[in-house]
C-alpha cells in the first residue's frame, strides 16, 4: 500500500518518528508521499526525506491556507526548490475557502501558477479543494484541464463533484479515513469512479479513520481505508491494495 499524502515531517510526529516509520513499514505501506505546506515546513520536509529517501518522497508547493500577503516572497522562494532537488510532483496545492475568504483572488492566481509550473516540468499535481470546487474547476479549465495529471486528494464531495473529477481522465481520487467516518454519505455513490481511479492517502497527522477518529493519524491506519474500500467495492482486500499501489505508481512514475 502507498500513503500518497501525509505529512509526517509535522511537529506531531517528533518523538516517535522512526517508530512510526517501522509501524508503517510493519503495516505493508511501501512508500510515503510528503506533500509541503509553505515556507516554514519545507527543512522538516526535506530532512524527513533525507533520513529515508528510499521511503519518503517529497512534493513541492504552497498550500492554499498559507497564501498571504508574502504569497509573491513564498512562491518564489518554493519555486526555486525545484531547480535544487528532485520532486514527484507539485502539491499541495489549490483553493481552500472554508477557513478564510480573505484572499480569494490570490489564492486562485497562485494555484494557477502552480499548474503551469507542474506542466513545464512534466509533473502531476495534488489538489486541495475544501469549499471551493467550481473555483477549483475555473482554474483548471483556465490552463486546460487535459494538459494536467495529478490527484484530488481528499476526497468527499457530492455525486455531481465526483462525476466532474471522473471527466478529467489524468486525475485520480485520494481516499483517507474520512470514508470510514459514520457521516460520510460520499461513501454511497464513491463506486461510480472504477477502482483504477482510486489510491489511498492518510492525510496524517490528520483525519484518522475510525478507531482512531480525533486521535492523531499516522500512515500505518491505511489499512482501515483500505478495508472501507474493499466494503465499498466488494473486492477482496488484496486487491483493493494491488490496484490503489499500481494507480499511485502509475501517476507519479516511482
Ligand atoms: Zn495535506
Amino acid at each position: 500500500m502507498i500513503d500518497t499524502h501525509t505529512h509526517v515531517y509535522l511537529e506531531e510526529f517528533d518523538e516517535d518518528w522512526e517508530v512510526m516509520i517501522e509501524r508503517a513499514k510493519k503495516a505493508g505501506i511501501t512508500k510515503l508521499l510528503l506533500p509541503n505546506v509553505d515556507s516554514d515546513t519545507v527543512v522538516r520536509l526535506h530532512e524527513s526525506c533525507d533520513r529515508h529517501p528510499d521511503y519518503c518522497f517529497p512534493m513541492m508547493g504552497l498550500h492554499p491556507t498559507s497564501v498571504t500577503s508574502s504569497r509573491k516572497n513564498d512562491l518564489m522562494e518554493i519555486r526555486s526548490w525545484f531547480d535544487k532537488r528532485k520532486y514527484i510532483a507539485v502539491g499541495e496545492i489549490g483553493i481552500d475557502l472554508y477557513w478564510d475568504k480573505t484572499y480569494i483572488k490570490e489564492q486562485k492566481q497562485v494555484f494557477i501558477e502552480q499548474l503551469h509550473w507542474s506542466m513545464e516540468m512534466n509533473l502531476p499535481v495534488v489538489i486541495h479543494t475544501r469549499d471551493a470546487f467550481p473555483e477549483v474547476f475555473e482554474c483548471l479549465n483556465s490552463v486546460g484541464v487535459h494538459n494536467l495529471r495529478g490527484i484530488f486528494h481528499s476526497f468527499g464531495g457530492s455525486r455531481e463533484e465526483l462525476e466532474k473529477v471522473l471527466q478529467c481522465e489524468n486525475f485520480l481520487i485520494g481516499i483517507n479515513g474520512v470514508v470510514t467516518f459514520k457521516n460520510s454519505n460520499f461513501r454511497d455513490h464513491l463506486n461510480i469512479a472504477p477502482i483504477e481511479r482510486i489510491v489511498t492517502e492518510t492525510d496524517a497527522p490528520y483525519l484518522a479513520p475510525v478507531p482512531f477518529r480525533g486521535k492523531r493519524n499516522e500512515p500505518a491506519y491505511i489499512s482501515y481505508v483500505v478495508e472501507k474500500l474493499a466494503e465499498v467495492y466488494g473486492l477482496p482486500i488484496e486487491t483493493v491494495k494491488k490496484k490503489t499501489s499500481e494507480n499511485a505508481h502509475k501517476l507519479f512514475k516511482i
